[in-house]
């Protein structure tokens, strides 16, 4: 034991002391974070072991939920994807279904570090619920619905939208499963982003998903990773305003303008928020074009 206070105090240690709790089912885990309020649920670990590293988040015990298997899968069924939290970002682009998304083949050419990719897990992005989540602007645009483990073990069916508004109040449960329905054909989702190389989180991303109906938009979500400060969300005067049009070169200019008016991402040592404003617009025009071509 001396040894380990020496090397903590040497700085060769950075991880604070931690006790691993390893639940055999979901119950479990849910009754382990009821009983331990100083616990968190590890996934993958590419978020939460850096944040302990670093201080700026604390825990004593960390309940690990990698070991339970049978929350690592994507199935298609009735025309819905239900994909369990373990499922890892690698396993998202290496998925048949998803890959036929234009906005999940974005997602894995803009990703950051391959080698991180095969242990984050979809979960861990989720349960982040910031802009620095890729899967996030994506999920939204999908209308995607999560089923969540209270902390009584009751089930909780929420929007994606509804759980990142009310993160701070949501973030206790335990995210169980993640839904949307597979865009039908005509329904285009698409996704861009653009991050420094020097950081692995992006200036700002963007997520479309449109309903075509002969050049006409019949229903359309718009996601923006730093749509309202940190918190991404979808920008609804950006949705009525492409409504029942036809998509032509001003209408996206138009809506372009609108993202700007609309969202306020925040401002910091990378990037001012007029500039994340305006990246959002073209990244948003870019995806338009995109789809007005392909489509
Ligand atoms: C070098 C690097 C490059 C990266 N590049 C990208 C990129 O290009 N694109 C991108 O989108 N992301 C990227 N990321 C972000 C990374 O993918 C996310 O941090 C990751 O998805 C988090 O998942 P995890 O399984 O590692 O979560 P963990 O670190 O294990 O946990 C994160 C948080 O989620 C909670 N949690 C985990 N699972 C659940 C659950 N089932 N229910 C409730 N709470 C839960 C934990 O308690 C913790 O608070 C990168 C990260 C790094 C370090």
């Amino acid at each position: 034991m001396l040894w380990w206070f020496g090397l903590a105090l040497l700085g060769y240690v950075k991880l604070p002391r931690l006790v691993p709790l390893f639940p055999r089912d979901v119950m479990e885990a849910v009754q382990l974070r009821k009983e331990n309020p100083d616990a968190e649920y590890l996934a993958g670990g590419t978020a939460l072991i850096p944040l302990l590293k670093s201080g700026a988040y604390r825990a004593g015990k960390l309940i690990d939920l990698s070991r339970l298997k049978e929350l690592r899968y994507i199935r298609v069924g009735d025309g819905v994807i239900r994909i369990g939290p373990l499922a890892t970002h690698a396993d998202i682009t290496n998925n048949t279904a998803l890959r036929s998304i234009n906005a999940f083949q974005n997602f894995a050419k803009g990703y950051t570090s391959p080698a991180v990719m095969n242990s984050a897990t979809v979960g861990g992005s989720i349960a982040i619920a910031s802009h620095t989540e890729d899967l996030i602007p994506i999920l939204l645009a999908l209308n995607t619905e999560l089923t969540l483990l209270t902390p009584d073990g009751g089930k909780l069916v929420v929007e994606l939208e509804k759980y990142v508004k009310e993160h701070n109040k949501l973030k206790e449960y335990l995210i169980l499963e993640v839904a949307f329905k597979l865009p039908a054909s005509g329904v285009l989702c698409d996704f861009e982003k653009l991050a420094l190389g020097i950081s692995r989180i992006p200036l700002s991303s963007v997520a479309v998903r449109v309903e075509l109906d002969r050049g006409r938009v019949n229903g359309a979500t718009v996601a923006v990773a730093q749509a309202y400060g940190t918190r991404p969300g979808r920008v609804r005067e950006v949705e009525e305003l492409l409504k029942r049009r036809e998509i032509t070169e001003e209408l996206i200019g138009e809506a372009a303008n609108k993202i700007k008016q609309s969202i306020s991402p925040p401002e910091d040592t990378q990037a001012s928020s007029w500039y994340r404003r305006e990246l959002a617009a073209s990244l948003f025009t870019r995806i338009m074009r995109r789809e007005v071509e392909h489509g």
